[in-house]
């Protein structure tokens, strides 16, 4: 029987810091990043968006490799088909995986939707001999659609981050050099709800006695502040040794290309970066969207211990 096919899943809201935190993993020696794996057949095969490397999806090497070990070639793909069957499994969906009717009712739903993505990691650990893959698709199905496959052992990073930050940061313009297009936005009203819903879906499916050892939670403004003890806590989780990490300092770390295709425009950044805090939410966002995020989502606020009334950083 072949070795499992050590999975290291980034869950959370988006604006999270889920894409610099890839990419850092991405950096250690046996570890490699596929970025958002979920939407491979969207934004890489049919919208062909510009890979971290530098060149369009359909161009890079390693994906073109990737493609062909896992189906012969690229043009076997039916990727609108592919697209399709990811639409049977949204969030809310993973909920029925807590019930044994659910779980069988989601797998008939699938058929072997899931088998397409156990191909892909296969190829993925083959072609670029790694020994862990990080995914950041952050959504809880494409968790749960991975934990349907007995040759993946998968590893849950839960990235918190406080909802204030998060619904200013989806309120924000941001140019994408992928897609050359702004990303999307969201509203303050949607961006709380989603951030309470996908809170509480992945600590039901994950945040319990039978998935603990392979449950971590970060929270991101411990990671911004200290990202090297972060990093290696991160590593032991995944049962490995936190050595040769790409840090040049205890926040600043050096960067080579990557090759996520989807993800934060941080997904380009290379060379010495610094790892810093990002508190601008604390004095830009309108207070009417302050408290409405607050009132949404308080129930989790206090369970992560984030103030009702949170101070500028610079006042304390
Ligand atoms: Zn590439």
């Amino acid at each position: 029987m072949s070795k499992k096919i050590k999975v290291l899943y980034i869950a959370g809201l988006g604006r999270s810091g889920s894409t610099i935190l890839d990419k850092i993993l991405g950096e250690i020696d046996g570890f490699f990043s596929v970025g958002e794996m979920n939407y491979i057949w969207d934004r890489g095969l049919i919208e062909n968006r510009v890979c971290a490397c530098g060149v369009p999806f359909r161009e890079c090497k390693m994906w073109k490799e990737v493609l062909c070990e896992a189906f012969g070639a690229l043009d076997r793909i039916d990727a609108q088909k592919m697209q399709a069957f990811r639409e049977k499994i949204r969030t809310r969906h993973t909920l029925l995986g807590l019930l044994p009717r659910g779980k069988r009712f989601l797998s008939a739903r699938l058929g072997k939707y899931p088998n397409e993505f156990q191909r892909l990691y296969q190829a993925v650990q083959s072609i670029t001999g790694s020994k862990i893959i990080i995914d950041s698709s952050k959504f809880p199905s494409h968790a749960y659609l991975l934990k349907m496959l007995s040759v993946i052992d998968l590893y849950v990073i839960h990235l918190i981050r406080d909802p204030r930050a998060i619904t200013y940061s989806w309120q924000r313009k941001k140019f994408d050099p992928g897609t050359g297009i702004f990303m999307p936005t969201l509203s303050p009203l949607k961006s709380s709800l989603s951030w309470l819903a996908w809170n509480v879906i992945i600590e039901l499916l994950w945040n319990n006695s039978d998935q603990s050892a392979k449950y971590m939670q970060v929270h991101y403004q411990d990671f911004v502040t200290q990202p090297k003890v972060i990093i290696e806590n991160i590593v032991r989780f995944v049962g490995e040794s936190p050595s040769d990490l790409p840090f040049i300092s205890k926040n600043h770390v050096d960067l080579a290309h990557a090759h996520a295709f989807s993800g934060n425009p941080t997904r380009f950044h290379q060379g010495k970066i610094q790892i810093l805090p990002d508190t601008e939410w604390h004095s830009q966002l309108k207070l009417r969207y302050k408290i409405l995020t607050t009132l949404i989502t308080w129930p989790l606020l206090m369970r992560y211990r984030y103030a009702l009334a949170p101070r500028h950083p610079a006042l304390e």
